[in-house]
């Protein structure tokens, strides 16, 4: 009996032995297979906190190159802008040649480049007409020329500006337009017209204002005072101001006094000349001139002319 309990024992004994083993066997693969997997993983977390890391330094970085960037665009950017402040000043404010623009106004009828007018208004300006033709010329983005009086500028000073601003030409038609003084002696021209400038630029508040452009009270030639007017021109020309008459009109300040009659009038003496001056009024009477002229730069355009004003002649 015994002979055959010893070997099951030690079989017993042996498989035990192979159990714990495999046990420990296991174990131990389980346990470096977690140490392995651990330090890949404390592995991974470093080198993706690493890379966290230097993604936000690349990030701070650029930022600051950004930075620097703007730094020196913006000091770039300074003295362009200086540059350009330069040249717009000097756009606004040319140095004009007086004598090529009294050439250019003598030879306004010789233009060569097309269908253009020039729309004038003489003894403005005043309250009850001038505003509502700034506002009909506004509406059209036309530039026109006002042969403006001295007694008129001098209590409508803010019109004299509103003109200015709005891109219009202020020329001179003399202080007073009264015949009889303007007429009484040939230097009176030149005294009226060097009041009427004095009255513009303090209007203006600007000390340099010239208009170089002057437009004879009843026109330049002809009439009583003809051999007169004739004297004065001497005058003028000496300072560089040129004269300008007209070669259409509406009649608006000479009899024309319903809508229909001015279009007529204007109609007639256009006709199809090539270089247009427009003889209009905003003297405060003239109601009926700022009612047609809606009409009447309709009637412009539909001839094809292009509106022109004095500094198109500079
Ligand atoms: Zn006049």
């Amino acid at each position: 009996m015994v002979y055959y309990v010893e070997p099951i024992k030690l079989r017993k004994r042996h498989a035990n032995k192979f159990k714990i083993a495999i046990a420990i066997l296991i174990v131990i693969i389980v346990l470096s297979i977690s140490i392995a997997l651990g330090i890949f993983t404390v592995k991974k977390v470093r080198e993706s906190k690493n890379n966290e890391i230097l993604e936000n330094v690349m990030e701070e970085r650029k930022t600051e190159i950004d930075k620097q960037q703007e730094v020196v665009a913006q000091t770039q950017e300074q003295p362009e802008e200086k540059k350009e402040n330069v040249v717009a000043q000097q756009v606004v404010k040319p140095e004009v040649d007086y004598k090529k623009f009294v050439a250019n106004v003598n030879n306004i009828y010789d233009g060569k480049e097309g269908k253009r007018v020039f729309l004038t208004f003489d003894d403005g300006p005043s309250e009850a007409v001038t505003p509502y033709i700034l506002d009909t010329l506004k509406k059209y983005n036309i530039k026109a020329t006002f042969f403006v009086l001295g007694d008129r500028v001098k209590y409508n000073q803010d019109l004299i500006k509103r003109e200015y601003n709005e891109g219009h030409y202020i020329a001179n038609h003399g202080y007073t337009h009264d015949y009889g003084k303007i007429y009484s002696n040939y230097k009176k021209v030149l005294e009226e017209y060097n009041n009427t400038e004095k009255e513009i630029r303090k209007a203006l508040g600007n000390k340099k204002y010239s208009s170089h452009l002057f437009r004879y009270p009843g026109g330049s030639v002809g009439g009583v005072y003809n051999k007169l007017k004739q004297k004065s021109k001497e005058q003028l020309k000496k300072n560089d101001i040129a004269y300008l008459d007209w070669n259409a009109l509406t009649n608006d300040a000479a009899g024309a006094n319903t809508k229909k009659k001015i279009l007529q009038n204007l109609k007639e003496t256009v006709g199809n000349k090539e270089n247009v001056v427009l003889l209009m009024h905003d003297a405060p009477d003239k109601i009926l001139t700022y009612e047609t002229l809606e009409e009447l730069i309709k009637y412009l355009q539909g001839k094809g002319y292009v509106f022109k004003n004095m500094y198109d002649l500079m």
